[in-house]
C-alpha cells in the first residue's frame, strides 16, 4: 500500500495536466464575432458581450472572442454570409434577416400571431425546435444557436391612426420578414431598413411607419417625436436573436472550449429576455408621464383579422413550396396548440384572476 500512494498522486497530477484547461500549454484561441448591431445597441448587443466575458473568464483568458459592431464592419445585414465565408467565426444577429437566401430560417425568430417567449423557448429545447433550426442552418455550414428573446414586441409608430384598411394602402413602412409581406398583401409598402438607419429614414420621410422592438428600445432612438401613435404588437411575439458559429471553427475547437461557448451562450441568451423585459417596464412607466404625446392604440379587429388572414396565406403558400418550411411550421402550430392551452391556464388565468385584487 505504501507504494500505491505516491502512484496515485502522480497519477492524479499527471490527469491534471493533461487537461488542457489546466496545462501550462493551454490552447489560446482568438475568435473574431461580428453583430446585425451597433455595439451600443443595448440590450440586442448585451449577449455577444456577455458571452465573449464569460468564455474569457472561464478559461483564463485563453479562449478570447473579439466582438465587431456594426458601426465598424458596416455590413449588418450580411452577417451569415461573413461567418459561412471564415470571415468571423461568430456572428450575432436574427434569423429572419436571411428569408431571402432560404424562406424557412424565418421561423427561427418570430411568426405573427405566433408562439410567445416562453412557448417558443420551450419548443426549441423541448420541443425539437433546435433540431430543426440545424437541419435548416447545416447548408450553410454553420451552427445557429438562441441568441436572447425580446418578448413580444410592439406594433410599430406611424404618423397617422390606422383606422381601417384603407389607412394601410400607400403607407411606406419599415417592418421586416414575414409581417412584411403580410403588410405588403394589404398594400403597404414595406421596406427593410437596417437598424442604425431607421429614425434617419423616418425623419426624412422615406419611410412613414416603421417597427423596431420596445418601449425600452424605441424610446432611445427617438420615433415617438415623429410618428406618436404605437400600436399594440402582432407581428413579432417572441423574436429570438441567433448566434451562428462557424463548423470548421468549432470543431477546431478543444471540447472544454466548445462546452464553455454553449454553456456561455445559454445564459447570456436568457439573459436578455430578463434584460429586455426590465428595460420595457421602466421605460413604459416613464414614457406615460415623460412623453404624454405617445397615444398608445390597438389595431381595429377588422384590420387584425385581415393580418391573420394574410399571415395564413403567406406561411401557407411557403409551405407548399418547401417541405423544410412545412416541417417547421407544422412542427411550431402542433406545439403551440398544446402549449398556450397551459398559458391561458397559468399566466392568462393568473393574470385575469389575480388582478380583480391586486389594485
Ligand atoms: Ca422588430
Amino acid at each position: 500500500m505504501k507504494r500505491c500512494a505516491p502512484f496515485a498522486l502522480t497519477l492524479a497530477a499527471c490527469l491534471l495536466a493533461a487537461s488542457p484547461l489546466f496545462a501550462a500549454e493551454a490552447k489560446k484561441v482568438r475568435w473574431n464575432l461580428a453583430t446585425t448591431w451597433n455595439s451600443t445597441l443595448t440590450p440586442l448587443s448585451t449577449p455577444p458581450a456577455k458571452v465573449a466575458q464569460m468564455v474569457s473568464d472561464m478559461t483564463g483568458g485563453n479562449f478570447v472572442i473579439k466582438v465587431e459592431g456594426a458601426e465598424k464592419h458596416k455590413a449588418p445585414l450580411e452577417i451569415l454570409d461573413m461567418v459561412k465565408g471564415g470571415q468571423y467565426e461568430m456572428g450575432h444577429t436574427a434569423s429572419y434577416y436571411w428569408k431571402g437566401k432560404d424562406a424557412t430560417t424565418a421561423l427561427f425568430t418570430t411568426v405573427p400571431f405566433g408562439m410567445t417567449a416562453s412557448e417558443q423557448g420551450a419548443w426549441l429545447y423541448y420541443g425539437g425546435g433546435m433540431e430543426l433550426m440545424q437541419k435548416c442552418y447545416d447548408k450553410f455550414e454553420v451552427y445557429s444557436l438562441p441568441g436572447g428573446n425580446t418578448g413580444v414586441q410592439m406594433g410599430g409608430w406611424f404618423r397617422k391612426e390606422i383606422k381601417s384598411l384603407d389607412d394601410l394602402k400607400g403607407l411606406k413602412m419599415r417592418i421586416p420578414s414575414v409581417a412584411g409581406e403580410v403588410f405588403a398583401k394589404l398594400g403597404v409598402n414595406v421596406t427593410n431598413i437596417a437598424p442604425g438607419e431607421l429614425y434617419t429614414a423616418l425623419d426624412r420621410g422615406a419611410i412613414d411607419a416603421l417597427e423596431w422592438v420596445g418601449p425600452g428600445m424605441d424610446i432611445k432612438m427617438g420615433f415617438h417625436k415623429i410618428a406618436p401613435y404605437y400600436y399594440a404588437g402582432w407581428h413579432e411575439p417572441a423574436s429570438d436573436m441567433q448566434f451562428l458559429i462557424s463548423k470548421k471553427a468549432f470543431e477546431a475547437l478543444p471540447p472544454e472550449y466548445q462546452a464553455i461557448l454553449k454553456s456561455a451562450i445559454k445564459t447570456a441568451s436568457a439573459d436578455m429576455y430578463f434584460d429586455n423585459f426590465a428595460q420595457n417596464a421602466q421605460a413604459w412607466a416613464a414614457m406615460k408621464t415623460e412623453y404624454p404625446n405617445v397615444k398608445v392604440m390597438t389595431f381595429p379587429e377588422p384590420v387584425l383579422a385581415a393580418m391573420k388572414k394574410a399571415t395564413d396565406e403567406v406561411l401557407g403558400d411557403y409551405a407548399a413550396k418547401d417541405p423544410l418550411f412545412k416541417e417547421v411550421l407544422d412542427s411550431q402550430r402542433n406545439f403551440m396548440r398544446t402549449a398556450r392551452e397551459w398559458t391561458r391556464m397559468s399566466e392568462q388565468y393568473y393574470l385575469q384572476e389575480s388582478e380583480k385584487v391586486n389594485k
